[in-house]
């Protein structure tokens, strides 16, 4: 076996030779003409002049080995549905979506918003797009009508793709009145909208934009829409996700790198053979759900397990059940879940055979050593904890137990992988930490590796501004992410540098969460901070000053308008960004200069030092949230 630190080494000093190796990986109508283009630093072009297709490297290329073999299996314990899709079948329905979408009018280039519950559809309209050279927004389901509004205005889709409902612990969560209202506040009017109905709930339909998947499938039934041959630096697709800023960025993706990076994580990383199952419990609204449920697994040629539902119901044994029934060898899910079965009877992951499973991969937020421990004693198997982006697209930060075997260290994600140069900078003197403990923003020297975001969608200068210029003199990325490093290398995350807020794995910036809260009538000022959480890591806390002070004169109107506050969340960006509670303040702290102290109020609300406090307007206005929050 070759040594992880050569293979490394290698993908960054040899780069061109490294990545033209693992562009073997997948198929290529015409192969690349240059490997690495980086003549305009950050922008980096993979493989240009190679034509290739996502849709035909996940689909049609098994078509000659395994055309008979599982491809997604789609699982709702919420309708009680299981099916399993065959690569020859999966083939079929997504060539009907594809001349659903080409009679809709949509070419190479134009964008398609999919708006869905977790259903086999949602997966065949993703594949669709790529076969066609569409790029897919998948925009999270969980998201409300605010949040879906700002996402059609910026991708500007020609078709919608959604569903009358989804389903969240037996209960119906209609999806089609949200899309209505969003497009209603949209400025960008889709000329489409295409609905799947599942019988949950009733739709009224547009005339002339809405049509009905269902008929509309039936007249495609033998229609065959070839894969369109895009280059390799064509997108693929934008994927929104939340920053400093309250508008959410569209991260754009392109199609040979990410591909190719898909490929060899599948072969390097999570070690997924051809013909095994894969079960990755993420949705996907998230880039778990583009990397690890969709396209890494069945480019690899793996089936993929698709699941709707909750990891307990109709018992906390159910993901257990699937492990069993479909023999998954690699499974993906996050902290937060393993967190929630934690709670539950230990029994249910005793009564089911768990011997084809290998790994269990964790990402999305830090994973804390007693979670780590509990699971990896339950599971009897490595538990790799990865760390990595929606811009990055697959793992930054792991171990890659298909090039070397490392051990696991609870608490870190890992070291580096190959094709990242990632480094620790000191934030205040730019410089870097090199020694074992040493604190500091990780920061990563590009160009950077195949599957990277290309840019931020339709605004490269706010993909410069915002990843590539945070350090002075120095053009590197910014993960915007805590760390140290020990003395093997390993790193050890510690948390955002900037306002961005991680709940139960879902990523949320407290700016778009603050300027929701702000549109209340009655609201004069917010801070959202994010607060250490048991279970779900974090969760989003606000402080509000109001207008008319006589509205909280007491518990029970206090109680009432918090309650509005969370309800406006609700509906404008989903119940996922509601702040777990609403306090009612005099006084935000803020500087002398009007910043608003965050790091301040978040530490005073998980009873730590508030830290340096010298620059602090008024310490009274602390001080309220301190004896909110009285130290234990
Ligand atoms: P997202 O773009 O939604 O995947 O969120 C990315 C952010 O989640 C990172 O910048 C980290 O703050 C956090 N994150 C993701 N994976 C991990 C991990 N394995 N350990 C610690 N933090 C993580």
């Amino acid at each position: 076996m070759a040594s992880f630190a050569d293979f490394h080494a290698r993908s960054l000093n040899d780069r061109d030779a490294f990545w033209a190796e693992q562009a073997q990986l997948i198929d290529w109508q015409t192969p690349p003409q240059e490997i690495c283009d980086h003549s305009n630093p950050p922008f980096t072009r993979w493989f240009a002049g190679g034509t290739t297709n996502l849709c035909h490297n996940a689909v049609d290329r098994h078509l000659k080995d395994r055309a008979d073999q599982a491809a997604l299996i789609f699982v709702s314990t919420e309708t009680n549905q299981e099916v399993t899709y065959t690569f020859r079948q999966l083939h079929a329905e997504v060539q009907r979506v594809a001349a659903m979408l080409l009679e809709l009018g949509i070419k190479k280039g134009d964008r398609v918003l999919i708006y869905m519950p977790m259903i086999a559809e949602a997966a065949f309209a993703m594949l669709a797009c790529t076969r066609i050279g569409a790029l897919h927004s998948v925009v999270f389901g969980g998201f409300a009508s605010g949040s879906l509004a700002s996402r059609i205005d910026n991708a500007t889709p020609t078709v919608v793709i959604s569903a009358d409902a989804g389903s969240r612990s037996g209960k119906v969560v209609p999806y089609k009145p949200l899309l209505d209202e969003a497009i209603t506040l949209a400025k960008h009017k889709p000329s489409a909208v295409l609905l799947v109905d599942r019988g949950l709930s009733a739709m009224n339909l547009v005339e002339g934009r809405d049509h009905l998947y269902g008929p509309l499938r039936d007249k495609h039934l033998n229609t065959e829409v070839p894969c369109e041959w895009v280059d390799a630096t064509h997108p693929s697709y934008t994927l929104y996700t939340s920053g400093t800023t309250g508008k959410p960025k569209g991260v754009q993706r392109d199609t040979g790198g990410y591909a190719v990076a898909l490929a060899a994580s599948m072969k390097h990383i999570f070690q997924g053979n051809p013909g095994e199952t894969y079960f990755s419990t993420s949705d996907i609204g998230w880039v778990v759900g583009h990397s690890y449920i969709i396209y890494g697994p069945l480019i690899a040629g793996m089936a993929t397990i698709m699941y709707e539902g909750l990891p307990t119901r109709p018992d906390a044994g159910v993901w257990w059940n699937l492990v069993e029934k479909y023999k998954v060898t690699v499974m993906f899910s996050a902290p937060t879940a393993v967190r929630v079965l934690k709670k539950q009877d230990p029994a249910f992951l005793k009564k089911y055979d768990l011997s084809s499973l290998r790994a269990l991969f964790l990402a999305g937020e830090p994973l804390d050593e007693p979670t780590a421990e509990w699971i990896s004693e339950a599971l009897g198997v490595p538990i790799i904890d990865n760390y990595w982006q929606t811009e990055s697209g697959w793992p930054i930060l792991t171990i890659a137990n298909g090039i070397e075997k490392a051990p696991s260290k609870f608490g870190s994600p890992g070291i580096p992988m190959y094709g990242y140069n990632v480094k620790l900078i000191n934030e205040n003197t730019n410089e870097e930490m090199t020694e074992p403990g040493e604190k500091g923003v990780v920061v990563i020297e590009g160009p950077m590796p195949p599957g990277f975001m290309q840019t931020v969608w339709q605004d490269d200068k706010r993909f410069v501004d915002t990843y590539w210029s945070s350090i002075p003199g120095r053009m590197v990325y910014s993960t915007f992410d805590w760390a140290t490093r020990d003395k093997d290398g390993y790193f050890f995350i510690l948390g955002r540098t900037d306002d961005v807020i991680n709940v139960a794995g879902h990523r949320l910036g407290t700016r778009e969460i603050e300027e929701s809260i702000s549109s209340h009538p009655n609201v004069a000022e917010v801070a959202v901070v994010g607060v250490a959480d048991q279970l779900k890591g974090q969760v989003a806390m606000a402080f509000v000053i109001i207008k008319d002070p006589s509205k909280v004169a007491d518990d029970a109107a206090k109680l009432t308008l918090e309650g509005e506050i969370m309800k406006v969340v609700d509906s404008q960006l989903g119940a996922v960004a509601r702040p777990s509670r609403v306090r009612f303040v005099t006084a935000l702290p803020k500087t002398r200069s009007g910043k608003l102290l965050r790091r301040a109020i978040q530490a005073v609300c998980e009873q730590r030092d508030a830290g340096d406090l010298t620059t602090i307007e008024d310490p009274m206005a602390l001080k309220q949230i301190q004896d909110m929050f009285p130290p234990a």
